[in-house]
Parts: C-alpha cells; sequence; structure tokens
C-alpha cells in the first residue's frame, strides 16, 4: 500500500506518519513510498492503540523539554581568565550564535575564534541563565601557553638575540583595500625587484626598504591573525589598520582595532583611496580620534596617519617608513635567535591536490634547514623537504620572520599551530630528542576551523565543501550554523574556510584544491577572479540574504545525493468488464472514479484493499479512439501488461514513477 494511502487511512499527513512509524516499532525507512500490505492492516486496524501511544510520547518529549529548560537553568560552567568564544559556547551546551548575539547585545563584536575575558563572559552569562565561576587551575596552563613564544626566547643566551625583520599584519574594514595596498607594497618593494615580479602567493612576503627586511602577512583581514591569537601564537609586531578616506571608520575598522588594542599591537593607521574625488583625510582623522579614542601624531597624538592611494602607488613608500619608524622603537622586542632550533607558526595551511599537505610558516626564531624534521605537539609532522621562500624559489635555510613554504608534510597542520623545527634527528628509537621538547600546547584553546585537513575523515559520508566569505564575521557565523543544519546521515557541509571579504585568488586555489563551492556573502568577486573561476570551473556563487545562499547549498548537496524514484497517484479504474485474458496481458473495461489514467501509466490490481498484482496499461481506448488520457467519470478500455488476475469489481490504482533528485 502506499504510504500516503495508509497516512489518508487513518487521518495523519504521511510526514507525520513516516516521522512516528520508527517509535511505533515498523521501521520502513524515513522516504519509503510503500509499505507492504499486512504491516499496513496491522497498523489500521490497531490504529487507536498506536495514536494513544503517539500522544503519551508526545508528553514525555515535552516533559523531557521542561526538565532540560530547569538543568540549563541550574548550569554553572567553570572558565580561565580568558576564553575563546567557540570553548565557551561549548562548556554551556549553547550555540555559538547564541553566545555571539548576546555579546553583540552588549556592544561587543567578536569572531567565535577570539577570546573573551572572564568578567565579560560572566555578565552574558547572567543573560544566558549560566552561572560562571574562575577556574583558577585552567587559568595557570592557559598563561602558560599563550607565553609558549615568549618562553622560548626568554630561555635564549644572553647576547644571542639578534635583530629580525618586523612581521607586518593589514587590518580593516571589507573594500577598504587591504589586498590592494598589499598589493602595491609588493609591486613597488620586492625584494631583488626581478623581471616579472613575483608569481606565489603564499600567505606572506617580504620587501626591502632603506637596506631593512620587512615581512608581512599577505592575508588582509584579521581572520588568520585572530585564529593565531586565539590559539596564542603572536606573529605579527606591527599593524597597518586601513581606513577608506572615502568611506571614513566602518564596523569592522572598530572590530580590527580592538584586535590590535587587545594584542597591544603596536600600530599605524593608512588612510587609503586618498585618489577617490569623495576621499576627506581629515574627517577620517575626526572619526578616529572621536570614535576610536586614535589621535593622530599631527593632532598632538601617538598615531602615525599616513594618506595613501594604494591604486596609484602613492604613499607606499612612506607606509614602510612608517612602519620601520615603530619597529625601531619596538626594537627591543623584535629580536630573536638565529643560531637556535627552528620554531614558527602556521600562517597558511592546505591539502594540495599535487603535493598534498602543505604550509606557509613564519619563522620566529632559531634556523630551520632543509632536512630538518619538523613537529607539532610533540608529534613529527614530516621532513623538510622542499623549502620555498615566497617567490617560489628553493632555499636551504629559513631565518627568523621569514615565511616559508613547505610541502610534503604528512598531514596540514591549523593556522596559528606552533611547529618546532628539529636540526637534531629521531634518536633512532623514532623518539625526539626530549630535551629539545616544547610544552604541550594548552589544552583548553581548540583548534580554530578557518582551515582544515580537507576530506581526510569518514569517507563514506557524501561531503560538501563549502568556502564562506562574507562582510563581517557573524553572518560568516550564522551560515554556517545555519549550513550545518542541512547535515544528514548520507551527506554533509564542510565549511573549509571562512573569511571576510572579497572573493580572493587564495579563495579560489582553495576550492580548486579542495573541491569547493565559494559562498560569499555581501561581499564582491573581482571581475578577474569570476573569469579565473570560470576558467578553472570553480563554483562562486554571492548572495545578499543567508537562506539563499543556503537554500544553493542545499541544492547542491541534492544533486550530490542522486535520484530516487517518486511515486505520483493519477487515479482508480473500477473494473466493469472483462475482454480478454491472456498470459501476460488483459483487455479491460471500466470506469474511472478518481482522478485520471494515463497511457503507459503504471497501475496496481486493488481486491479488497490488497494488491493483487502489478502491471502497465499498454493501451488505452476511449469510445474505441486511442487515447492519452482518460478523465475521472469517464469510461473506457485498456490494455493490462502484467500479471492476469482482474476480475470483474477489482480497482486499479494507476500510478507513475518519475526520477528525482533526492530530496534533503
Ligand atoms: P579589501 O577588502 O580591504 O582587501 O579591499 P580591496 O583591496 O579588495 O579593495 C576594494 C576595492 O577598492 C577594489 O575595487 C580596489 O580596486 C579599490 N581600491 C583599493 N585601494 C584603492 C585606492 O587607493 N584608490 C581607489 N580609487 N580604489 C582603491
Amino acid at each position: 500500500m502506499n504510504v500516503t494511502e495508509l497516512a489518508r487511512r487513518v487521518k495523519i499527513t504521511t510526514a507525520e506518519l513516516l516521522d512516528v512509524l520508527p517509535s511505533l516499532g515498523f521501521d520502513i525507512g524515513r522516504r519509503a513510498i510503500k509499505i507492504d500490505e499486512r504491516t499496513a492492516n496491522k497498523i489500521i486496524n490497531n490504529w487507536p492503540q498506536y495514536r494513544r501511544q503517539i500522544e503519551d510520547m508526545k508528553k514525555q518529549a515535552e516533559k523531557k523539554d521542561d526538565q532540560e529548560e530547569e538543568i540549563l537553568e541550574k548550569k554553572t560552567i567553570k572558565i580561565p581568565n580568558s576564553i575563546v568564544v567557540r570553548d565557551f559556547s561549548n562548556l554551556a551546551g549553547l550555540s555559538i550564535s547564541k553566545v555571539l548575539g548576546e555579546l553583540m547585545k552588549n556592544g561587543i563584536f567578536v569572531s567565535m575564534n577570539e577570546k573573551i575575558d572572564f568578567d565579560t563572559a560572566a555578565i552574558i552569562g547572567e543573560d544566558l541563565n549560566l552561572e560562571v565561576i574562575l577556574d583558577e587551575k585552567e587559568n595557570k596552563d592557559g598563561a602558560e601557553s599563550e607565553n609558549k613564544l615568549k618562553d622560548i626566547l626568554a630561555k635564549q643566551k644572553k647576547g644571542s638575540l639578534q635583530e629580525r625583520p618586523p612581521v607586518i599584519v593589514v587590518m580593516g574594514h571589507v573594500d577598504h583595500g587591504k589586498t590592494k595596498l598589499l598589493d602595491a607594497i609588493r609591486k613597488t618593494n620586492v625584494v631583488d625587484k626581478e623581471a616579472g615580479g613575483i608569481t606565489q602567493h603564499i600567505g606572506a612576503y617580504q620587501v626591502e626598504r632603506n637596506n631593512k627586511l620587512i615581512t608581512f602577512i599577505d592575508t588582509p583581514g584579521h581572520e588568520v591573525f585572530t585564529a593565531m591569537r586565539s590559539r596564542g601564537a603572536k606573529a605579527a609586531d606591527v599593524a597597518i589598520l586601513v581606513v577608506a578616506a572615502d568611506d571614513g571608520v566602518k564596523p569592522q575598522t572598530v572590530e580590527a582595532y580592538r584586535i590590535i588594542e587587545q594584542s597591544e599591537l603596536p600600530f599605524i593607521v593608512a588612510i587609503n583611496k586618498i585618489d577617490k574625488p569623495g576621499a576627506d583625510v581629515e574627517r577620517v582623522k575626526n572619526e578616529l580620534s572621536s570614535q576610536l579614542k586614535i589621535v593622530p601624531e599631527d593632532w598632538g597624538g601617538k598615531t602615525m596617519c599616513v594618506p595613501v592611494s594604494a591604486k596609484e602607488g602613492q604613499g607606499i613608500e612612506d607606509v614602510l617608513d612608517a612602519i620601520l619608524l615603530l619597529a625601531e622603537m619596538d626594537a627591543e622586542k623584535i629580536v630573536a635567535n638565529p643560531d637556535a632550533a627552528g620554531v614558527g607558526t602556521v600562517i597558511e595551511s592546505h591539502v594540495d591536490k599535487g603535493e598534498g599537505p602543505v604550509a606557509t610558516i613564519l619563522i620566529q626564531n632559531g634556523t630551520l634547514r632543509s632536512g630538518d624534521v619538523m613537529c607539532l605537539d610533540n608529534k613529527p609532522l614530516g621532513k623538510t623537504r622542499i623549502m620555498r621562500n615566497y617567490k617560489g624559489d628553493i632555499i636551504k635555510e629559513a631565518t627568523p620572520s621569514t615565511p616559508i613554504r613547505i610541502a610534503g608534510l604528512k598531514s596540514a597542520p591549523n593556522i596559528g599551530d606552533i611547529i618546532e623545527v628539529y636540526s637534531n634527528e629521531f634518536n633512532g628509537d623514532g623518539q625526539v630528542n626530549k630535551k629539545l621538547r616544547l610544552n604541550k600546547i594548552k589544552k583548553n584553546i581548540h583548534q580554530t576551523n578557518l582551515v582544515s585537513s580537507d576530506g581526510i575523515d569518514d569517507d563514506k559520508i557524501k561531503k560538501i565543501n563549502v568556502i564562506i566569505k562574507s562582510d563581517v564575521l557573524g553572518s560568516a557565523e550564522a551560515i554556517e550554523e545555519s549550513l550545518e543544519k542541512l547535515n544528514t546521515k548520507e551527506i554533509k557541509v564542510k565549511v573549509i574556510k571562512k573569511g571576510l571579504g572579497a572573493v580572493t585568488e587564495n579563495d579560489i586555489d582553495r576550492a580548486i584544491s579542495s573541491n569547493a563551492i565559494v559562498a560569499g556573502f555581501n561581499v564582491d568577486v573581482p571581475n578577474q577572479l569570476q573569469l579565473l573561476a570560470r576558467e578553472k570551473k570553480v563554483d562562486i556563487q554571492t548572495y545578499n540574504i543567508i537562506y539563499e545562499l543556503v537554500d544553493y547549498v542545499k541544492s547542491k548537496m541534492e544533486v550530490e545525493l542522486g535520484e530516487e524514484i517518486v511515486r505520483k497517484d493519477l487515479g482508480k479504474l473500477k473494473i466493469l468488464a472483462i475482454f480478454k485474458t491472456e498470459n501476460n496481458n488483459q483487455v479491460i473495461g471500466g470506469k474511472v472514479e478518481e482522478g485520471k489514467i494515463e497511457l503507459n501509466a503504471k497501475a496496481e490490481v486493488l481486491r479488497d484493499e490488497s494488491i493483487m498484482a502489478t502491471g502497465e496499461i499498454s493501451n488505452l481506448q476511449a469510445g474505441k479512439q486511442d487515447v492519452k488520457i482518460v478523465e475521472s467519470g469517464q469510461e473506457c478500455g485498456a490494455q493490462f501488461k502484467g500479471k492476469p488476475v482482474i476480475q470483474i469489481g477489482d480497482v486499479l490504482q494507476l500510478f507513475t514513477e518519475e526520477k528525482v533528485i533526492k530530496k534533503l
């Protein structure tokens, strides 16, 4: 019997029926179309009893919900002095968006990878029905690993610390020109100034100014920075806060500044796009001082504000000079011991189709040499076989502040992972030299999911990889949560990267290597990248309504799921005459009592609500004419192909079966 028919008989919807059947002990599957006759009859006959069971179950579920609410009211959580939002959500058993929403209500705009302090957590905890208690023990561990690199530097011999190039991170509101500024700096000041410039984007590069090297982290936006910070790594020495001269201070300017402030990073402001007609440098300075209390140097304050046009290459050298000046003022901190065993932080990481796991590591202390064994958390990550600099040249060694790209690792590390490099080989027994072991990365910091090792886990479940680019972190979080809700046992969405701002070449590369969809929310895809995406067959979609984005991913998931056969009931034919009965077909006459009959439709022979046989209508006539359809109320003659069991008084249930894309 059709499940729809059964549902009609017991007077509930098909969806409800399919929902309750498993709990009544009938496991016919969530998408079943038919149910065998005996089971169906059993359900119909015992329905009054089942209905009572269902009502009881509902009542119990409601009661459980109430109890859960009560438990939630009493929940107490212990946290250290500061905690990453994601960890806080996990501990509290609340969704990340709920926690972020509560933070926003309190005027705190952070991402899930950022930390909030204990006081903030306690305040929002009150509104979330949580009692937040300070965990002294955790607190101690956290502080230790946060200072991991500091500890390493502190352990270096006196006099071994030497000046190293400052590492710069660029932050600011979307579209204010972070990428353009990084490109402009790169173009005008590439070390060696070789013809054709550089082609590799490895996540960082170096330029030279007044015989001094400066390292730039080449991923604009604060995503990488935030991820690193949340894992206790401090990679940057100086920040550039980019503010567009025609747009002024915007939400992400504030967000970025908050991060700079919390990390106590020296910074300069680059007031960009001064070539634009609407540019007003003074207005921007005004906004900086009134909204952020950033007082420009020429107004008697401490902050260097450099007017630039990234587009026209104007003011770029002033930016570099300002950076060098800041670095000089902070010179005693921007040091490392080049003679020690290398230690670095992962600033970019992905799985390349050809090369396997590839990571960009910024060396922060010591020197990494080709052939060294690298470890993460005391586990070997592989030998540095091929080490390239940002220009793509193979190099033999990398000193502090040098970004390097390493291929052939055993697995892709996460952004912010601190990688230790051993100049000593394994000690023969597979153990790494114990003396060089460092403290474990603190346990209470979860791995950031900005970058994950693509497609390594659980092969059986189908997966759709998605890269989300959005204008603000809040929406990226919300999108990720909505996408996660689409997950089923058969297929899952995996957000392999989330970021702020326009779609970049990096995103496209990442999409190619992990076969991902790039989903942009309120962001642009620059024209040249649209072309590149088309050429490389990368699926980039942009939206400004979240549910449309989610719907698109859903449709892709459905395509991935494949097809299923869906039955559509057409109508019922009451058999009034049998004209001919042969081996595998019968010629019959009857009246359409419900719906319609179509030529080639499938037919079930029903007698006393039991299915006697199934076949197909191979010929259809009305008034001796061959027809394709006979409507309700009309009489017709038909040829039934199938087991010839039809008797006068039987009913033919007509239906079609269509292959359709499976729905989630
Ligand atoms: P991001 O989101 O901060 O990385 O911004 P982009 O670097 O992608 O720049 C956003 C848009 O502003 C792009 O269309 C750039 O071409 C444009 N842009 C960036 N800098 C300048 C500038 O100095 N002058 C003008 N006129 N346009 C710029």
